[in-house]
């Protein structure tokens, strides 16, 4: 079983928007309806995906859109654990320990959980009616955001029981309407993102690669999936800095920003 932190390191991480609908409608969502479509995975579609990552190591992020409603979410998951280079991670609003509660059983499935909604000055309010995480060494994870509410809350509450090891902490970010942040990190991180960011995307209802999940998930570059496009993702030699990375106010984050350097020195190209 590997760790948190190994899996960070050696495995590039890609998602798979298996779906868009989902059973909430979070205000900072960009991808998702509440319409219900194509919840049935179409496995030649991912076993053929699949294979043009066989000799790559990869984290496939599993959401959209909520995994927890895909009819087939355990022959998907059973599809990807069939080759050792490959780690499902499962990204759920806490449906998931409704439908599909082995996955919190599996230590071999990093299960993330992204429980609140938003915290406020005096209350947390949930998507799902559930505790979370404490320490545990079944890969189960809390995913709290660190937005302006949650620093209220804390400064009123105590938040230790949080503080641990299965509990990942995200900037606030680009996905929230009332984000504002005008400055840009420098151009050098945002070439270095836009060499591989944080979240391409197999996008399985267009059944392309899309560049970029953040705030542009319309509007980024499209690729079709092919042997040669994967290489060349893998590689760092598919995607270009564009005209939305010029204009992005994301928060890069430095460790993205040193492990690529790393990986660009040793064999990118350059940017
Ligand atoms: S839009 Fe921003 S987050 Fe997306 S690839 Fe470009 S620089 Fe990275």
């Amino acid at each position: 079983m590997i760790s948190y932190n190994e899996l960070n390191i050696s495995y590039p991480s890609i998602d798979l928007y298996l779906s868009m609908s989902c059973n909430k409608s979070c205000h900072y969502c960009t991808a998702w309806t509440l319409e219900m479509r194509n919840l049935t995975v179409d496995m030649d579609f991912l076993r053929s995906t699949l294979s043009y990552f066989k000799e790559y190591k990869a984290r496939f992020n599993l959401l959209g859109g909520e995994p927890g409603l895909i009819k087939n979410l355990d022959e998907v998951i059973a599809e990807i654990k069939k080759n050792p280079n490959h780690i499902p991670a499962v990204l759920s609003n806490s449906f998931v320990r409704k439908r599909y509660p082995y996955v919190l059983e599996d230590p071999t499935i990093f299960y993330m959980e992204h429980l609140v909604l938003d915290f406020y000055g005096d209350k947390i309010e949930k998507l799902g009616n559930y505790d979370f995480f404490k320490k545990n060494d079944k890969n189960n994870y809390n995913i709290v955001i660190q937005t302006p509410g949650y620093f209220e809350y804390r400064k009123n509450y105590d938040l230790r029981y949080i503080d641990h090891d299965n509990t990942i902490l995200k900037a606030y970010n680009s996905r929230s309407p009332t984000f504002n942040r005008l400055e840009q990190d420098p151009e050098e991180k945002r070439r270095i993102c836009a060499a591989f960011p944080s979240v391409p995307v197999i996008d399985f209802e267009i059944k392309k690669i899309r560049h970029c999940s953040k705030k542009v998930i319309n509007g980024s570059r499209q690729y079709e999936i092919s042997q040669e496009n994967i290489d060349k993702m893998m590689n760092y030699q598919l995607f270009e800095f564009e005209e939305y990375c010029k204009v992005c106010t994301e928060i890069i984050p430095q460790f993205r920003k040193e492990h690529l350097l790393d990986v660009l020195a040793a064999s990118g190209p350059s940017l």
